[in-house]
């Protein structure tokens, strides 16, 4: 089995333990110094960074929630003054304010080290040629891909997503080993050869690490079958580093979180109460070692369990089920997150009498489809053919300028679908 860092990835449960509580004194400290957010928090509970003397004393601060991020756009969770951050990202496109993620020099090399563990821990070296198939920019994933690979000493290839048959041309010439990607993308080639008759005889592939969005067993078994790969899951989110929070080791079974990074817990969405090892509930992430922007008990509205048990692998950090469930709205579709609330700002530009809509998600031939019915009403009745292919595709044009992603849309009799469900997700990733 290989270790990337096996002093950090197989400590006892009391020395993770330990280092865990030194670096939650540390960065409390920092935040309640340097970050206007946490210091009102603090003071409206009367907490003080030295109050903690035990991890459990954790559970007296309250959580931090996008909204909070959101309402402090765009440095006010900085816990570092702008001189010394080195990159700043804002994928998640927004029709409101974004959220915006510093990073100093010491967390981009806390990211690369990540990164570095968990494609180490599928058998990814120096050996290897890596193709990066995700969306720079809009994904904050391809930049720590890179920063992991570079420490291990692959070869990265930085592609985006789409032009199906030009990266399956570069995949067999320049023979790539492994591919960092969305399962959606995945299974896009998979389809892609298929209909072409390509063969993956013709290349050179080992791994897919794949993440970005919640995809199942059944996916995983066609994608390994059909690329003869073995395919691993990744977890992360673009508020804490991006992906490299949570990964797979061979034995699948379970996302290892690294637990010198991060704090997990697991709630009750509903009560907030915390959940024993097991459980099903929403996961909870404090880190530890982020400088420029760390979060203090961040609710990411991913549902999953915790597991606490050893891995066959010898890692003794814990592992959180495979996330495909979340406990909000936010639909996650080939890697973009999609909050419905943003449809329906985009709508009423269109009519302040605010439409109804649902989104609709389905899958055909593994393609994740998204379709917006939007009621028709006084303002938006059209007996014109013309004016209403110009307002679907106006509709169409601001979803994509201000969210970066097409749906489809279809104007629908009033009564149509039930209003008071805005999403239905008819998506299986269970099985
Ligand atoms: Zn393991």
């Amino acid at each position: 089995m290989q270790f990337w860092d096996q002093n950090n990835e197989c400590m006892h449960r009391d020395e993770i333990e330990q280092v865990q509580l030194e670096r939650l004194q540390a960065t409390l400290n920092r935040v309640q110094k340097n970050v206007r957010y946490f210091k009102k928090i603090f003071r409206e509970i009367d907490f003080m960074a030295e109050d903690l003397s035990s991890l459990d004393d954790l559970k007296k601060l309250p959580f931090t929630t996008r909204k909070d991020l959101r309402d402090n756009y765009p440095y006010d969770m900085f816990a570092v003054p702008l001189r010394e951050i080195v990159r700043l990202h804002a994928p998640a496109r927004s029709i409101d304010k974004p959220v915006v993620m510093g990073f100093t020099v010491n967390d981009l090399n806390n990211w690369g080290q990540l990164m570095a563990r968990c494609l180490s821990a599928v058998g990814v070296s120096k050996e290897d040629i890596v193709q990066v198939s995700l969306v720079p920019g809009k994904m904050i994933g391809p930049f720590g891909v890179q920063l992991g690979t570079e420490l291990i000493g692959s070869s990265v290839i930085p592609m985006s997503v789409g032009k199906d048959l030009n990266q399956l041309k570069i995949m067999r010439d320049f023979r790539t080993t492994s591919l960092v990607t969305t399962p959606s993308f995945a299974l896009g080639l998979v389809h892609t050869m298929d209909s072409m008759g390509i063969d993956p005889i013709d290349f050179s592939l080992k791994h897919g690490i794949l993440g970005s969005e919640p995809w199942s067993e059944s996916s995983r078994k066609k994608i390994e079958s059909e690329l003869n790969i073995s395919a691993t899951d990744i977890y992360g989110l673009a508020e804490v580093f991006g992906p490299g929070v949570a990964w797979e080791c061979p034995e699948k079974n379970g996302l290892h979180i690294a637990e010198d990074h991060f704090i997990p817990e697991i709630i009750d969405p509903v009560t907030l109460e915390t959940l024993p090892p097991g459980t099903m509930g929403e996961l909870v992430i404090t880190t530890l070692t982020k400088e420029a922007f760390p979060l203090i008990r961040f609710r990411t509205g991913d549902i999953t369990s915790i597991n606490y048990e050893p891995c066959a692998c010898g890692r003794t950090c814990s592992r959180i089920s495979r996330i495909f469930k979340r406990c909000d709205d936010i639909i996650v579709i080939k890697g973009n997150i999609v909050i419905p609330d943003q449809i329906g700002k985009i709508l009423d530009r269109f009519d302040s009498d605010k439409p109804s809509y649902q989104i609709v998600v389905e899958q055909e031939n593994d393609k994740d489809i998204i379709t917006v019915l939007v009621e028709i009403s006084d303002k938006i009745f059209f007996d014109e053919i013309k004016k209403s292919q110009r307002f679907l595709e106006e509709v169409q044009g601001d979803i994509f300028e201000y969210l970066g992603w097409e749906p489809k849309i279809k104007l629908v009799e009033p009564g149509t679908f039930d209003s008071t469900e805005i999403v239905i997700d008819k998506r299986n990733f269970d099985d």
